[in-house]
C-alpha cells in the first residue's frame, strides 16, 4: 500500500510503497525517545519508491551511540528530519539499502491496526512511559525482522498503489516464495 507522510509544518511531504505497513513495534530506546518521542514506531517501505517533496528542507542525522565502557560512536543509520519544524520523517540505512523506515507518527495515511504489539529496548523505558498490555517484550532488539513478522502472520500487504488501503487487510495472504530472501535482506528491526 502507498503511505503518504508529512512533517508538522507541511514543507516536506513524502510517499513510499510498503508491503509491511503494520505499526506493531514500539521502541523505548533513548535514541528514539529523544529524536521522535516517548514511544517510537517505525514501519518499513521500499526505498526505491520513496518520493520526497521539499527535499531541500530535509536534514539528516546519524545518532550518537553510547555504550558503557566504550567510546561513543555514530550510527550508520540515518534519520531524516524536517529542518524547519523538526519532525522525524523516516530512517535510512545503507546496510539495508532496499528499505526505508518511516516514522509511523509522520504518516498521514490511515495505517492498519496490528493484531498485537512487540515492545523492544524495554530496559531503557523510563517508568513514566506506559507499556502496551499485549504482545512480547524484549530488553534489547528482537531477532524477528519487520518483514518476517508480517509474513508469519499473513499480513504482508500487496504493494499496489491501485488498491485502497481499506481493501488490503491481507489476512489470508501468505507470503510468496520470494519473501524469505527479502526477509533476510530486511533484517534490520528498528533504530540504531
Ligand atoms: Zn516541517
Ligand atoms: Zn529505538
Amino acid at each position: 500500500m502507498r503511505l503518504d507522510g508529512s512533517c508538522q509544518c507541511g514543507k516536506v511531504r513524502f510517499s513510499v510503497e510498503s508491503e509491511t505497513p503494520y505499526p506493531y513495534m514500539f521502541c523505548y530506546c533513548s535514541i528514539c525517545r529523544k529524536t521522535s518521542g516517548a514511544v517510537t514506531c517505525n514501519v518499513m517501505g521500499k526505498r526505491a519508491t520513496l518520493k520526497v517533496k521539499g527535499a531541500a528542507h530535509v536534514r539528516s542525522y546519524h545518532a550518537v551511540i553510547r555504550k558503557a565502557g566504550q567510546r561513543a560512536s555514530r550510527s550508520k543509520g540515518e534519520r531524516a528530519f524536517c529542518g524547519l519544524c523538526g519532525s522525524h520523517l523516516y530512517a535510512l540505512d545503507d546496510r539495508w539499502p532496499e528499505g526505508v523506515w518511516p516514522n509511523a507518527a509522520a504518516i498521514d495515511t490511515e495505517l492498519p491496526v496490528p493484531p498485537e504489539h512487540v515492545q523492544l529496548m524495554t530496559r531503557y523505558k523510563p517508568a513514566w512511559v506506559p507499556a502496551v498490555a499485549d504482545g512480547p517484550r524484549f530488553a534489547e532488539y528482537p531477532k524477528l525482522s519487520i518483514a518476517a513478522w508480517h509474513e508469519e502472520r499473513g499480513l504482508t500487504t500487496p504493494s499496489s498503489a491501485r488498491r485502497a488501503p481499506r481493501a488490503v487487510s491481507g489476512k489470508s495472504r501468505r507470503a510468496s516464495g520470494k519473501a524469505p530472501s527479502r526477509a533476510r535482506r530486511a533484517r534490520k528491526t528498528s533504530a540504531e
